[in-house]
């Protein structure tokens, strides 16, 4: 039987297709827009001043100082361009600090966002915005911050060296699978979750073997898509509250975090709820849906331990400490040893129990 579910679609309209970034013109005249601000990161300046090339009249600029976590003095600093050139819509070019930027914007302004990602953030299909302020990390969600397109063009990403390709896609696979169990799912979300977690680990073996494979790139972007879309939808849980916490805590790297935990956050649920977890599993051809992650993780060369991302060792009980005191829904009751033991066997790369 169907449970009662509560589904909103996301009104992003999404073109997806090797080559489409040459339909950003397209896009701009779709939305009524005719000056068009281009952000990108300094590294991707260059495809930036490309792309406004391409598009000639419709762009009015580039602004290329878009940073990571969204600092509010960048944000500033790019207002101050919107306002200079009277842009009517922006176009973030690049990963998730780009996309960042852009939906910092459109939460001042209401601009039209077009968000052409070139990694597997998912930053473009969600409503959420993290921006910092005197090195403050805080969230707000709102419809304005939703990009109106978005455009996947696998061709971007072939060159999106390795070691980012596996922790981007490993995270995104975090965002899919809590979805999976989250309190608020819907038959859709499960099924966006199941087919995007598919996409991409089998997209990952092939990635390792030849980055440079647009197939496999092709399935790993379309995966994120819908990654990403359940982030944006449903809750997270525990997963997500522990990355958090260790993020936070010890500044460790967001992707990296994630790649590393989710393999036991993953075991620790699928003891509670394994048939919600089958879809991990089956895309894995295991049983064990959290110890197949983990295989997984190491057979392509992914970060497997907490201790090589940077944290002390003295962190695992205050880590411990903090998931317990703060009181979130998961799946599974969280019990203090249990917690404690899920973040040392992270911490030295112990596989989840066999
Ligand atoms: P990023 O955007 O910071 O990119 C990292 C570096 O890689 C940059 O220098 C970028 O220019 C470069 N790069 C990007 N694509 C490339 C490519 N194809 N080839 C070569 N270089 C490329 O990294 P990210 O992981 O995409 O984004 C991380 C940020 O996104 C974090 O701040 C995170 O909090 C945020 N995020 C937000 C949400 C949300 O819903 N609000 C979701 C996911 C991530």
């Amino acid at each position: 039987m169907i449970q009662a579910f509560d589904y909103a679609g996301s009104p992003a309209r999404v073109i997806f297709g090797n080559g489409a970034q040459s339909r950003t013109g397209e896009m701009i005249r779709d939305l009524g827009c005719k000056r068009a601000l281009i952000l990108t990161t300094p590294f991707q300046a260059g495809a930036g001043e490309a792309l406004a090339s391409e598009l000639g009249e419709l762009c009015v600029g580039v602004y290329s100082n878009a940073t990571m976590h969204t600092p509010i003095e960048v944000t500033d600093e790019a207002m101050a361009m919107v306002n200079e050139t009277g842009a009517d819509c922006t176009i973030a070019l690049g990963g998730g600090s780009t996309t960042g930027l852009g939906k910092a914007i459109a939460y001042r302004t209401d601009l039209p966002q077009v968000v052409i990602p070139t990694t597997y953030a998912g930053s473009e299909v969600t409503p959420i915005l993290g921006q910092t302020e005197n090195e403050i990390k805080t969230t707000v969600k709102d419809p304005k911050i939703l990009p109106e397109v978005v455009i996947y063009d696998p061709t971007l990403t072939v060159g999106l060296p390795l070691d980012m390709t596996i922790t981007s896609a490993m995270n995104a696979v975090a965002h899919a699978v809590e979805a999976l169990y989250a309190r608020d799912r819907n038959p859709i979300s499960s099924l966006m979750a199941s087919e995007g977690i598919k996409a991409i680990l089998q997209a990952l073996p092939a990635l390792r073997d030849n980055p440079e494979d647009l197939s496999a790139r092709s399935d790993a972007l379309y995966g994120a898509w819908l990654c990403g879309s359940v982030l944006g939808s449903v809750g997270m849980a525990l997963h997500h509250k522990l990355c958090h916490i260790l993020g936070g805590t010890f500044d460790l790297p967001h992707a990296e975090t994630h790649t590393v935990i989710l393999p036991h956050a993953t075991a620790f649920n699928a003891a509670a709820v394994p048939e919600l977890l089958t879809p991990v599993a089956d895309a894995l051809g295991v049983e064990k849906p959290g110890l197949g992650l983990f295989e997984l993780a190491q057979s392509i060369g992914a970060p497997t331990t907490l201790k090589e991302l940077g944290m002390p060792e003295d962190g695992i009980d205050r880590a411990a400490e903090l998931a317990f005191a703060n009181p979130y829904w998961n799946p599974r009751e969280i019990e203090r040893p249990l917690i404690r033991r899920l973040i040392e066997k992270a911490y030295h790369g112990i596989p989840p129990a066999r």
